[in-house]
């Protein structure tokens, strides 16, 4: 085994911890406070070649291994939630799933925009009334011609208002023999006649991102971009997963990491009787708390970024790192409001914000308790991963990418 990070990765953490801190963090907390998200941020980020980050670089990606990747998120992370969940949705979920399941011409014609950032990918799973029972989509994709017809509505679609792309998952079959095998994937241009988009208001956390409700009205999608065959839908949506899910575990370390660079600096500053808090053992144990979730987070994530590169199924190793590098955020950005005192509880500070923003991972990509009990399924031997038709390429990058 080897744990060293090769000069790549050292590199590629210290430009995403740079753009992260000079170009997400100035004016973050008024943003923030305003629920304000801008397209700018995503300029940015296109501008600086991130969104290219592990797309091989026939496609004008930067080449680079899955490690780097989950590397990207974690110091976006740090800087805020937002600018990480734009590398999941756009990077994870969107490019990284055409590059699993798309054709030649598909990854040919789409991958090269989104790598450069020309084109923002999004994702488009859940329902009004299908979250954790995806299963349950009542999104209609009906065949006619060299088209299909979508109608129906997804929520809470991250980028819903800024993406130009989406990946979407629709009944193609209602009459199928298992309702995945009637479902299918698309790829649906937000410039499509019948498409709308519209912002959901009030959100606890998150608020200088962009999530949304996406509604198809009679849109017309022609054939050539539906993903994999008709009744992979299913199959391609858990496969995004696996992809988005290593973004949020990874991303979640970067909260953890931020959380300790605020309470390093105020354990240091802040005294209590005379003495800094640093030296009471109890804060120390918060710290030390939050050491080890960095630590241990980084393994789990590492591990699945491994296995990408080896072109290996990782699905129960990436619900895993999902599961534990999510609650050790937030027990984190908990712990650092305690630490900080009153001075946590309100924004004058950024640890109210962490805690605000690490609520909502425990959500999206599988809830805690979703994840919970993939976990006793798969060592109870109730669940059990087969060989998928198409794997994510291996790194490093061959002729079959
Ligand atoms: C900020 C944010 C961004 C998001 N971005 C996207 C996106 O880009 N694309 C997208 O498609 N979706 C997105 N989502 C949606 C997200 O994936 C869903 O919210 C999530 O899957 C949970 O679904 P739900 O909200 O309908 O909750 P439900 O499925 O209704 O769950 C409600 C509660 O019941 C529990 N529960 C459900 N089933 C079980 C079970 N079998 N056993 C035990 N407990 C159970 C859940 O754990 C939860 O506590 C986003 C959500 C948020 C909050």
């Amino acid at each position: 085994m080897d744990f060293s990070l090769t000069p790549e990765h050292e590199l590629i953490r210290e430009s995403a911890y740079r753009f992260g801190q000079q170009e997400i963090v100035p004016g973050l907390a008024e943003r923030d406070r305003a629920h304000q998200s801008d397209r700018a941020s995503l300029d940015k980020m296109a501008a600086s070649g991130l969104l290219g980050v592990s797309i091989p670089a026939k496609y004008g990606g930067m080449d680079t291994d899955y490690i780097s990747l989950g590397i990207v998120c974690e110091e976006l992370e740090r800087a805020d939630t937002s600018a990480r969940v734009v590398m999941s949705v756009h990077s994870g979920l969107h490019s990284l799933t055409i590059l699993q399941w798309g054709t030649a011409e598909q990854k040919a014609r789409w991958l090269p925009g989104l790598a450069e950032g020309a084109a923002i990918g999004a994702f488009a799973l859940t329902e009004p009334n299908a979250g954790s029972d995806a299963i349950n989509i009542r999104t209609r994709a009906r065949r006619d011609g060299d088209s299909y017809v979508l109608n129906g509505e997804k929520t809470w679609i991250s980028l819903s208002d800024y993406a130009d792309q989406f990946l979407v998952v629709a009944v193609t079959d209602p009459e199928a023999k298992s309702k995945a095998a009637g479902m299918s994937a698309f790829i649906v241009d937000r410039s499509l006649k019948g498409f709308h988009s519209k912002a959901i208001k009030g959100k606890l956390g998150v608020r200088a991102g962009n999530t949304g409700s996406v509604l198809f009205e009679d849109v017309r999608v022609p054939a050539e971009n539906r993903l994999g065959e008709e009744g992979d839908g299913f199959k391609i949506a858990m496969s995004a997963l696996d992809h988005g899910r290593y973004t949020v575990a990874s991303g979640a370390v970067g909260i953890v990491a931020a959380c300790l660079d605020a309470c390093n600096r105020y354990a240091r500053e802040r005294k209590v009787s005379g003495e800094e808090i640093g030296r009471k053992q109890l804060v120390q144990q918060m710290i030390a708390n939050m050491v080890a979730g960095r630590d241990i987070g980084r393994l789990l994530y590492y591990q699945v970024g491994w296995m990408k590169n080896a072109g290996l199924r990782h699905t129960r190793e990436v619900s895993l790192a999902k599961w534990q590098n999510c609650n050790f955020a937030f027990q984190a950005a908990h712990d650092a409001v305690e630490i900080h005192g009153a001075y946590g509880y309100c924004d004058e500070f950024p640890v109210e914000r962490y805690f605000r923003n690490s609520r909502g991972a425990m959500i999206y990509e599988g809830t805690r308790e979703i994840h919970t009990l993939m976990q006793a399924e798969y060592e109870l031997g109730y669940r059990a991963d087969k060989p998928l038709a198409r794997m994510l390429p291996r790194w490093p990058f061959g002729q079959e990418a």
